[in-house]
Parts: C-alpha cells; structure tokens; sequence
C-alpha cells in the first residue's frame, strides 16, 4: 500500500506545547491514519516510495467545534442580542416561532456544509428534535449527539418518555461517526431529580454527556432566590416549577451537589464563572467548552480566559448555534479570543481548536493532533510561496484571511 506523503512550510502539531516544525511533513495511510511526523527531509529519504505532495502553506490539524446546535440553523442573525441571555431568548424564541420547523432541515444542511467546508472533522452537537441526525451520519465528521431534555415541573417522566420515542424514531440505525447520549440542558431549566436521573442514564452508559453551565448572571440569580430576569421569564410564562425550589448558591456548587461537575460532564460556556468555581472545576477534571463569539453576542461580554488558564483549565471552543453566532467556523472563536487576549499565545488558541476540543470530547486518542495512530483530518493554510511565515501559529489565527484547504478528511466510527 503506496502511502500518502504531505509537506508543507511549517507544521503544527496541536497538542498546544510542541513548537511548529518548520519544513515539516507527514504521512498518512489509505485510512486517513497519521503513520508518521518530523522533518520533512528526513521523511521523504526514508519514505521514498510515498507519493508525495508539497504545499506552501501551514499544515495543522482538522479543528473540533465542541459546541453546536444545528438544529438552530434557520435562525441566523434573527435573535437579536446585546442586551442579556432573557432578552436574547425571547428573541429567539419569537423567531423560532415565526419561522416553523420547515426550514430546518435545509439549514441543518448548510450548517453541515460550513462544517465541512471550514476544516472541522468533529462536532459536540445538542439537539432537541435530533433532526441533524441524518445529514451529520452522511457527512465525514465525527459527532457527539447531545440529546437535549429540558422544562421543570410535572411531566418530568413524560418527557424522557418523548426522548426516547424520538430517539426511536430519528436515531433508527445510527450511522457509525455519531455517538448518542442524553444530556441536561442547564441546572435551572430542570428539576433536580431530572438532571440526576440523566447523568445516571449517561453514566449507565459509560458515555460524556453536555451542561450549560453558568452562562450568565441571571441563571446565578435565578439559583440564588429565584428572582431577577429569569424569575421574571418563568412567571410570565406560567411555568410549573414545582418541584424545584433555588438552591441559594452559585451554578458550580450547585452542579458538584448534583454530581454534574464531573469528568464525564462537559461544562459549556462558564462564561459568568469566578475565580475559586473555575478551580473547582479543573479539581473535578470536567471538561470545559467556551463559545467567546455567542457570549459577545448575547451579553457582549467574554468567558474569563485568562483565569480559566491559571486554574489549570483547557478550555475547547464551540460556535454555539447561529441564532447566537455569525458562523460555524470554530476558527473564529480562537480569533475573536486572540484580539481580545493577546497575551495568550496563538499556540493555546490553536490547542483549543484542535487538541484540547479533542480532548474535551473525548476523542484524543483518534483526532486532535498531528501525531502517529490518530486520524485527525489535515488542513493546508496557504499562503504565497514565496512568503512564508515567520510565525506559523499566529498567521493560522491572524485576521488577515489565509486560504484554508482541506487535505485530509477521516471517517471515524466512534
Ligand atoms: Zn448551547
């Protein structure tokens, strides 16, 4: 079997503390499997018979886009935002209601396309309706499916029952690059006893399941007394909360109370977190996904990165849905970070992309990196062949528009 050699100026490894190889290159096999890395010199001596193939450009890994809700697709640049997370939501869902379910499915497919097209090779995908389901199993990328259960009161049990008739219907032979778990939406859009029972069923299942948590001031409100703009939400909507009384502290304690802070319980946002929860976090080992550009756009306001990385954190990025976000190219998230932080360095932004996304899914001994035995997807920012780059890591993630080009695209079967 001829094996597929690939050089380029540079190569990034991904893992977020190798220093780029310059010159260097690498080889895949038939299956998209890294065989080998190093210099590109020494490979092609000792690879000879390879087919070989050199690009001016910078080599880095397919990127994870640990965070997505497809199924929001159709509602792009209609949720308003600015003005907080309640706002925000009604916003979106005075579209969502506006607009039907019809469009879905076009725009799940679209969404599906910009994945592709942007270089990402595995997804954090939550869902309600599950309805990404079938264009996510015919595409090359590999995806952790969320199921999504939310509401409080009674019929607790109604809707897990509803779960798994859709899952039933939707999930009927579940193609190979997806995986499946059910996942609770936030700690305060659910009864206790329902986010326990759903861990208990992820946990049963040995499987990584998704939390939204401390998003925003008014879900730490809102867990403190009940009260502020949530409380205020809840009411107008005549919601039965029943079996749920604030537990009268912050989202993190509550969610260790919970048994959700946990290493099989990816944390998304922690974009209202202080400083002593975002160390209990990384205590607990739970895996962390920021989605900077939906933060900025609902609250205009940022995750705490820089504490995130002093408590030991590796965050992974997410687009979130593009009823909150312009794109789904996880790129822009470490650039949106990079512009605002920029004393952290292109390398942790590019881990955050790529190694540490893996990571947080799960899928570190498949993707990620650039490394022997892992299938990561290749991708090839160009640039003139005369001018490479001084620094190849902060020309991946600099404004300045490179041409991305998708070299490599394994299909995984998770
Ligand atoms: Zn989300």
């Amino acid at each position: 079997m001829t094996l597929r050699g690939i050089a380029g100026s540079w190569l990034l490894i991904g893992d977020g503390e190798t220093a780029p190889i310059e010159g260097g290159a690498l080889l895949l096999d038939a299956a998209e499997r890294v065989v080998a890395v190093g210099a590109g010199d020494a490979l092609r001596t000792h690879y000879a018979d390879a087919r070989w193939e050199q690009h001016a450009a910078v080599l880095t890994p397919g990127l994870v886009n640990a965070h997505t809700h497809l199924e929001l697709s159709a509602l792009r640049g209609k949720a308003p935002g600015g003005r907080g997370f309640v706002p925000w939501l009604e916003g979106m869902l005075e579209a969502r209601d506006t607009l039907g379910a019809t469009s879905d499915l076009e725009s799940i497919d679209a969404g599906v396309g910009e994945l592709l097209k942007t270089g990402t090779v595995a997804v954090g995908e939550v869902s309600n309706t599950l309805a990404p389901l079938e264009s996510l199993s015919q595409a090359p990328i590999a995806a952790r499916i969320f199921h999504e259960i939310y509401g409080m009161g009674k019929g607790g049990e109604q809707r897990l029952r509803e779960a798994e008739q859709t899952w039933a219907r939707r999930g009927d032979g579940l193609a190979e690059n997806l995986s499946y778990t059910l996942a609770p939406h936030t700690l305060y859009t659910l009864d206790p006893q329902l986010v326990r029972e759903l861990l208990a069923r992820a946990r049963r299942d040995s499987a990584l399941t998704s939390l939204h948590l401390a998003e925003h001031p008014a879900e730490r409100r809102f867990l403190q007394d009940g009260g502020g703009p949530f409380g205020r939400f809840v009411q107008s909507k005549g919601a039965d909360t029943t079996g749920f009384s604030p537990p009268a502290t912050d989202p993190v304690h509550y969610a260790e109370q919970l048994g959700a802070l946990a290493k099989d319980v990816l944390c998304v946002h922690l974009a209202d977190a202080r400083r002593d929860e975002l160390e209990r976090v990384a205590r607990a080992g739970a895996p962390v996904v920021l989605c900077p550009r939906s933060n900025l756009h609902i609250s205009l306001k940022l995750p705490p990165l820089l504490e995130m990385l002093e408590a030991g954190l590796r965050p992974a990025l997410g687009t979130d849905s593009l009823a909150s976000c312009p794109s789904l190219d996880v790129l822009e998230e470490a650039r949106a970070l990079s512009e605002r932080f920029p004393t952290v360095p292109a390398r942790t932004l590019l881990a955050m992309l790529t190694g540490w996304g893996a990571a947080a899914l799960g899928l570190q001994d498949r993707l990620g990196t650039l490394s022997a035995g892992r299938a990561p997807g290749v991708l090839a920012f160009e640039h003139a062949p005369g001018a490479v780059p001084k620094d190849p890591e902060a020309f991946v993630i600099s404004r300045a528009p490179a041409a991305r080009q998708v070299l490599s695209r394994p299909r995984h079967v998770l």
